[in-house]
């Protein structure tokens, strides 16, 4: 039976004290619950699909640490790979045999990726690429999308999505105007101003980066012939074309969104899946352009921690287990049911209500839709989806504490968790 109130003094004791040594007492601000009201739950330890708190309370998880928990959370052959290597050592600052193993396996998995440099965290990932863009190109223009998340770099914070959005930052400050006097944004799924801004940008524009289906608004797929179209038009100009595949890599399937949607960019980043669960980040490509990248070439990038032995090593047991048969068939089975059931149980209520999913990333907005961008996005319902997210919460279902942040299945997560969600989200959306 589904638990309906939640004791949670240990986890508001903690974040009380958090609040007073870290600024709003945490270390990435959407974990904050800002923008959903309450107080944020303090994770003690994770498990498959499930989450257990500081106090003892067990959770469906459907945020699965942000993406990178595909496989369930500590998976037993993850732990397992782990525990051996870190009786080796936690960094050698030298090259290690597992780069290698990792580098080759996202290079045979991503179509785009021919040679792949290893880094720390997406938000790395991404600033490598943006600058490897300008160096091959000569040029300093970049075109990013509203709405997509890139990563907190200064160029990037430019009506960026997930929590810059939740929090209602249109920029930030302290990112000076010459930081982002070159990014140009258009909105998401507009091919006709991706070309107005070519035409009034002529040889000046390096690339274009977007997220090949967006998590970082919510969830907002492609339209078709979206990410066609950017291919051709940047060919056509002499531009760079860079999926930021940070949470779509290996998720909406093996071989990404490139891969499901059969579009090749010049530059991809990674992130997220590819450190099963440590920090990593990564960006890879054509082979004449990564051989810009130092130290082969005259484009600098470096990190002390970079090609870590534990993180390739949980990132190679996570791609191993992918690798299974079957994975992408449960991703696609489970998040369907949790979906479409959704849908029903919203329609039932009366509720404005809009959800779509790939694989195992979906997303919801409590509006009639369709959600193309950002500002069909921002349509949604906030207040109702904070009673939402709370009445979920009280009864054991840990969803993203914000509206333009995607949701993540696994492969740990059954039929009948999906079943005990959606008997939970009846109750909830007949109270809201
Ligand atoms: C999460 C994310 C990033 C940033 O990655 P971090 O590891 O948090 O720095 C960049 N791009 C996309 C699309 C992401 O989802």
């Amino acid at each position: 039976m589904v638990a309906t109130s939640l004791t949670t003094n240990r986890s508001e004791e903690l974040f009380a004290t958090a609040q007073k040594l870290m600024p709003g007492g945490v270390n990435s601000p959407v974990r904050a619950f800002k923008s959903v009201g309450g107080q944020p739950i303090v994770f003690d330890r994770v498990q498959g699909s499930r989450a257990w708190d500081v106090d003892g309370n067990e959770y469906i998880d459907y945020v699965g640490t942000w993406g990178p928990a595909i496989c369930g959370h500590a998976h037993p052959e993850v732990l397992s790979a782990l525990h051996d290597a870190i009786d080796k050592g936690t960094s050698f600052g030298a090259p290690c045999v597992q780069e290698n193993i990792l580098a080759e396996m996202v290079i045979d998995a991503v179509p785009s990726i021919e040679m792949v440099r290893f880094v720390n965290s997406g938000t790395e990932a991404c600033m490598g690429a943006l600058r490897l863009m300008r160096a091959y190109t000569q040029r300093d223009k970049v075109i990013k999308f509203q709405g997509c998340f890139h990563g907190h770099g200064d160029m990037f914070l430019v009506q960026a999505g997930s929590g810059v959005a939740t929090l209602g930052l249109p920029d930030s400050p302290g990112v000076p105007k010459a930081a982002t006097s070159n990014t140009l944004t258009a909105p998401y799924n507009d091919l006709e101003a991706v070309k107005a801004l070519f035409d009034e940008n002529p040889g000046e524009i390096a690339g274009v980066i977007l997220e090949p289906v967006v998590g970082n608004s919510g969830f907002v797929p492609p339209d078709a012939g979206f990410l066609e179209g950017l291919r051709e038009i940047t060919q056509e100009n002499g531009s760079l074309l860079v999926f930021d595949e940070v949470m779509t890599g290996f998720r909406i399937s093996y071989g990404g969104a490139q891969g499901k949607f059969g579009v090749t960019p010049d530059l991809t980043t990674l992130g997220k899946i590819i450190g099963g669960g440590l920090p990593v980040g990564a960006y890879g490509g054509r082979a004449d352009i990564m051989s810009m990248v130092a130290p082969a070439g005259p484009m600098y990038q470096s990190g002390t921690l970079s090609g870590n032995p534990l993180a390739m090593t949980a990132g190679i047991k996570t791609l191993e287990v992918l690798q299974k048969s079957g994975t992408y068939e449960h991703l696609d089975r489970v998040t369907k049911k949790l979906v479409s059931g959704l849908s029903q149980i919203a329609k039932e209520n009366g509720h404005q209500f809009y959800a779509d999913y790939i694989s195992g990333m979906f997303g919801f907005f409590f509006t009639k839709g369709p959600v193309r961008n950002f500002e069909d996005a921002k349509k949604s319902d906030l207040n109702k989806f904070a009673r939402f997210h709370r009445g979920m919460l009280e009864r054991g279902i840990y969803l993203p504490p914000a509206q333009f942040e995607g949701c993540f299945t696994s492969i740990a997560h059954t039929d009948s968790e999906i079943d005990t969600t959606l008997e939970v989200a009846r109750e909830v959306m007949a109270n809201i």
